[in-house]
């Protein structure tokens, strides 16, 4: 079957609407990334690469300095919300924020800047909206990390067209309370260890989390307890209760740091940490990042703010690229049903990106 044809020259909100008619769930990003390669091979300004359903493209024009700008190409799971609909300048539907307005922001300048005043690597990847070990920019930066290779990335994810640096870290961890099981009748042989559980919940309640500049930029922290388990029988005392935490961190602190923050924060109680990943710097001291904040703002208005969720920009921070969130759509309706996007939110974002690469 040959690919779905994409024009990259259509207006956007006609490309947005057309990216997510092309459903593409995680793992189902097949169609969409055959149509995205066939589009992009046909334009000779950039050499194409492809691994799994991940394409990369670039131009080799021996500029001082190289750019990647790059986006997901799945999306959650639709609900209902497809076919897109266009409604006084709003265009509805799954994808049109997270992030296919993005995308097709991409795609339509990858066409359109044959002579830019940087070096450009456009890339589009899987399976960004599941578990972490399936991410196909991860999958590049294993398999090919000189693709990824630049002095600044952007990542077009959802920001309402406004500058959003850097982002948290995230760790979970497992607190671990522990008491003596008992039959119910006889309490006080045992020791209750959901009550117990009382000392780290009021641990929680009582701390005010860090408001943490960083670069410039002021990140709001996190600690909160998100799943809690305890009990095998309703005759039986407890002997172990699990309350398990997220704590999203500044940028400024590595994981390290930061569990040592919780294992302190949960002094007296055994501590596992099960999942954690660093945040990303925002970098925007770097004159790269300078240039581009300052070329987007004129176009766009606004400041740069933090960015509060992790997103892949740590990706590119751990290659030691510096980078940052800038794309259409409110994030807050992200995955939501009544997904949504102002469609001239799409112009502003590309003509701020144009500003910035043929300046
Ligand atoms: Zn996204």
């Amino acid at each position: 079957m040959s690919p779905a044809e994409l024009d990259l020259t259509a207006d956007l909100t006609t490309l947005t609407a057309r990216l997510c008619d092309l459903r593409s769930v995680s793992g189902e990003e097949r169609a969409l990334a055959d149509a995205v390669e066939s589009a992009l091979r046909t334009l000779p300004h950039l050499s194409v690469d492809r691994d799994g359903d991940a394409v990369v493209a670039r131009t080799t024009l021996g500029r001082a300095s190289r750019v990647v700008i790059a986006g997901h190409l799945d999306t959650v799971p639709v609900a209902g919300n497809l076919p897109t609909r266009l409604d006084e300048g709003i265009l509805w539907g799954r994808g049109t924020v997270d992030m296919k307005g993005g995308v097709a922001v991409q795609l339509a300048l990858a066409a359109e800047l044959t002579e830019p005043s940087r070096d450009l690597t456009w890339v589009f990847y899987d399976h960004e909206e599941v578990d972490a070990s399936l991410n196909g920019l991860g999958r590049i930066a294993r398999n090919h990390p000189e693709w990824l290779a630049a002095d600044f990335a952007v990542l077009c994810e959802p920001t309402d067209a406004g500058l959003e640096g850097g982002c948290n870290g995230t760790l979970r961890a497992e607190i671990e309370v522990t008491g003596v099981a008992a039959h119910s009748a006889r309490a006080w042989t045992g020791r209750n260890a959901i009550h117990d559980a009382a000392t780290v919940l009021n641990r929680l309640a009582a701390y005010t989390p860090a408001e943490i500049e960083v670069d410039g930029l002021v990140y709001r922290e996190g600690l909160n307890a998100v799943l809690i388990s305890g009990g095998i029988a309703t005759n039986v005392i407890p002997d172990r209760t699990v309350v398990t935490v997220n704590y999203r961190f500044a940028p400024s602190r590595t994981v390290e740091q930061a569990a040592t923050h919780v294992r302190e924060l949960f002094d007296g109680f055994e501590v596992r940490v099960t999942d954690s990943a660093a945040g990303a710097r925002p970098g925007l001291d770097d004159p790269v990042a300078a240039d581009f904040a300052a070329a987007v703002l004129a176009v766009t208005g606004g400041v740069p703010a933090p960015k509060y969720g992790w997103t892949d920009v740590a990706r590119f921070s751990a290659l030691g690229v510096p980078a940052v969130n800038f794309g259409p759509g409110d994030p807050l309706l992200a995955h939501k049903d009544d997904e949504r996007l102002p469609v001239q939110q799409l112009d502003q974002c590309r003509d701020a990106l144009r500003a910035w690469l043929t300046a």
